[in-house]
């Protein structure tokens, strides 16, 4: 699975190469990560022994900026999954036009069966096998899978007394209190968010005619459901792990969010009807949005999509066979590197907060982010248009031309 999913990105890149001027040789770099660290994390556990977790540290790609991704802890993290994953960092930072390359890491870890100081040992010793490929202008980490505010923060601190002074450029995600960006909680959804806003003003929609379905109801799901519901869109179908509900007339997104988080399920909730957790995917909607894994849209249940615009917050949610049934049906799919570009927007932010001293209020913080989610939707639907191409392939083109540009600016390209 985890090798497919490297052949998956690198397909992408084939793909994207053909309607790219990047010369073949830049190509050929962008299949191979710059560096690769595997580390051992030895952890004393509560009960006085010693177990050793494998961690990794990939960097695809520097050209543009210090490498950037988040750390991943899953007992099902493997090497070729952390290479992809690093991958499509270089590729988002790129497709949006922010100066990182693409990192990411993982630690072979079940977090559920730690305790809390288990994994503060483990996330303190992480970073310190690491720390001599990261840093603030090489590598720049951020949360993901199972790791969140305060893990990060333990990593600025831990990385921090091995500098020997306070480094909090080292990371992102970070709590606001200890140099984290305000607005970082709902940036996916709202990059997300502009971006059907752009695209609801270039079609003439009308927001309360707009039905939505959204299959994962965690942090992006829940986010975006709030934004797109305050601005008189029509939440109709939402899901998680517990099972999918449906409300024709829409749902109060407050309401849901309340019982979500008292019950854990949204299939707790009085409003609605449950139906069958894949049928979400198919229902009669204008905008569909999966936020929660990846692979969901397939093959097998591509052709029943009925919605047109398809926005993808989650990170790898579409498979190819699934994009050409869609490209073929007239389906817009706006793809991950874009559509969730959102988070690391505001990641960059914090970065640049940082490295300034200067914190940002929140509304400059969503003011930069719609005018770059707005400015790079609008170069890649232009470059589809153009070129008559899906917007995934349009994506990858425009990142990988950002990419060709910085990796042949010193070289020998005649058109410089
Ligand atoms: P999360 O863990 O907060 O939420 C995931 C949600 O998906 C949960 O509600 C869970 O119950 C639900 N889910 C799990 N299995 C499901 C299933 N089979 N059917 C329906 N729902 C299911 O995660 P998140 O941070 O919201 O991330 C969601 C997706 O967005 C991931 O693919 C992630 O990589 C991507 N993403 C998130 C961010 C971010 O800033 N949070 C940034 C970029 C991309």
């Amino acid at each position: 699975m985890a090798e497919q999913i490297y052949q998956q990105a690198l397909l992408r890149l084939e793909q994207a190469a053909e309607y790219s001027k990047a010369a073949p040789e830049t190509v050929e770099r962008l299949k191979r990560p710059k560096r690769i660290l595997e580390v051992s994390v030895p952890v004393r556990m509560d009960d006085g022994s010693e177990r050793v977790f494998t961690g990794f540290r990939v960097q695809h790609d520097n050209t543009r900026g210090p490498a950037k991704g988040g750390i991943r802890y899953h007992h099902t993290v493997h090497l070729d999954e952390v290479k992809a994953l690093a991958f499509w960092m270089s590729f988002k930072c790129a497709c949006v036009g922010i100066p990182f390359g693409g990192g990411k890491g993982g630690v072979i870890v079940d977090p559920r069966k730690l305790s809390m100081l288990e994994i503060e040992r483990l996330s303190r010793r992480y970073i310190r096998e690491i720390a001599p490929i990261i840093g603030p202008d090489t590598d720049v980490p951020a949360p993901d899978v199972y790791t969140n505010a305060r893990i990060m923060a333990w990593m600025m601190d831990e990385y921090s007394a091995l500098a020997g002074q306070p480094t909090p450029a080292v990371i992102t995600g970070k709590p606001v209190s200890r140099g984290g960006s305000i607005g970082r909680d709902d940036a996916t959804a709202r990059g997300g968010f502009y971006i059907i806003g752009e695209l609801a003003d270039r079609r003439g929609w009308k927001a309360s005619e707009v039905r939505i379905a959204i299959q994962g109801f965690g942090n992006a799901g829940q986010q975006f459901a709030k934004l797109a519901s305050g601005a008189g869109y029509r939440i109709v179908a939402v899901s998680d792990s517990s099972g999918a509900i449906h409300c024709e007339k829409g749902f109060d997104v407050d309401a849901l969010i309340k019982s979500k988080d008292k019950s854990g399920k949204v299939t707790d909730h009085s409003e609605g009807d449950k139906i069958d957790a894949d049928k979400l995917l198919e229902l009669d909607v204008e905008i569909l949005v999966p936020a929660a894994l990846e692979g969901v849209i397939t093959k097998d249940n591509a052709s029943n999509i009925k919605a047109k615009t398809v926005l993808e917050l989650a990170n790898g949610p579409t498979t190819p066979e699934a994009d050409e049934i869609l490209a073929d049906a007239d389906t817009l799919v706006i793809p991950d590197i874009l559509a969730n570009a959102g988070g690391v927007t505001v990641s960059y932010f914090e970065w640049t907060q940082n490295k300034s001293s200067y914190y940002w209020n929140k509304e400059r913080v969503h003011d930069e982010l719609k005018t770059i989610m707005t400015r790079e939707f609008s170069a890649v639907h232009d470059l589809k248009e153009d070129r008559g191409i899906t917007m995934r392939t349009a994506a990858y083109t425009h990142a990988l031309d950002r990419l060709a540009d910085a990796h042949e600016a010193t070289g020998t390209r005649s058109d410089f």
